[in-house]
């Protein structure tokens, strides 16, 4: 197996961009072993709190050639998912950016698989892999980082210099060997102000989330009652939390995005903090029928909603 042209490289990032994605690179499958050891100390300090999940297929984790066999490389993908627009009644519960429009994983995964067959298709018939968006014991931050398309901000959320941190991650990872992307230098310097601004110290170090703490985890992924002690720093999130990249300044100037799924249900922003108490389940089906918010189901998000009242 050889290399491909320089030609089809770019031809490959043209075809990722004409397929919606906001930036794409490249990176070599290797192990990770830096992150191997930051994933590590996460795990033993119990910081992934109930996503016990995160404690299974650790080696497949730190090296994809255990997922995808004979992987030489990963192409890594973002999707800004800015909103145009915003929630309109500042006092209604508030929804994470991330969850407004289409569930992101259908979104990414079939864009990929368009570019999967593309690559097939055009440029390199012998193409085997697999494509993944947080669907996988795959760490996207770790390769979308090696793969030059921004730095892990001390809030732990990938920073891309021109689209901030509003952005999902997918890859492709296959036996196709492509010329690796340069990483970029890490550009937080001496800001802190997303651990600053997390209203309940869940960035307990620059770099470290205790998701114990984090309301995203918890209004997300947490299956039991909420912790009273952290109920006066919900600050009205009901689904997910963006205080930590609504801080950081390479998010201020980001352009919103143009991903027509990302466009939310009519109703959605329109909804007062009382339309959001009175929501009942026909409802919520109807709102969030393709929605990320299913996660919860019906019985979460009014756990949620009760928790705010
Ligand atoms: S998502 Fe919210 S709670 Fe979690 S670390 Fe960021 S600011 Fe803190
Ligand atoms: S707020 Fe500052 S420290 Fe936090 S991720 Fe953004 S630039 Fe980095």
């Amino acid at each position: 197996m050889s290399i491909i042209s320089q030609a089809y490289h770019q031809k490959i990032k043209e075809k990722a961009f004409e397929l919606g994605f906001s930036d794409v690179g490249y990176a070599m499958v290797e192990r990770l072993n830096q992150d191997e050891s930051r994933l590590k100390e996460w795990l033993d300090n119990d910081f992934q709190a109930g996503m016990g999940y995160m404690n299974n297929h650790f080696e497949k984790r730190v090296n994809p050639a255990m997922l995808v066999e004979g992987a030489k490389s990963v192409i890594s993908v973002l999707i800004n998912y800015k909103p145009q627009e915003e929630q309109q009644d500042k006092k209604a519960p508030k929804l994470a950016r991330y969850a407004y429009g289409k569930d992101y994983h259908f979104v990414i995964k079939e864009k990929l698989q368009e570019l999967f067959d593309f690559i097939k298709e055009e440029i390199y018939p012998s193409l085997e892999g697999r494509v993944f968006t947080d669907s996988a014991p795959v760490l996207d931050r770790a390769w979308a980082a090696k793969a030059g398309l921004g730095w892990i901000g001390k809030n732990t959320n990938l920073i891309h210099k021109k689209l901030g941190s509003y952005t999902l991650i997918g890859e492709l990872i296959s036996n196709l060997e492509l010329e690796p992307d340069e990483p970029i230098k890490e550009a937080c310097g001496g800001c802190q102000r997303c651990i600053d601004a997390c209203p309940t110290d869940a960035l307990v170090a620059p770099y470290k989330l205790d998701a114990n703490k984090c309301i995203s985890y918890l209004t997300i992924e947490h299956r039991d009652e909420l912790p009273e002690t952290l109920k006066s720093q919900f600050n009205n999130w009901v689904f997910g939390c963006d205080i930590c990249q609504e801080a950081c300044p390479w998010n201020w100037k980001a352009r919103p995005t143009k991903e027509e799924s990302f466009k939310p249900h009519p109703d959605l922003l329109s909804l007062s903090e009382e339309d959001w108490q009175n929501m009942d389940e026909e409802y919520f089906r109807e709102l969030f029928r393709k929605s990320a918010v299913k996660r919860t189901k019906y019985s979460g998000l009014k756990r949620n909603l009760n928790f705010l009242k």
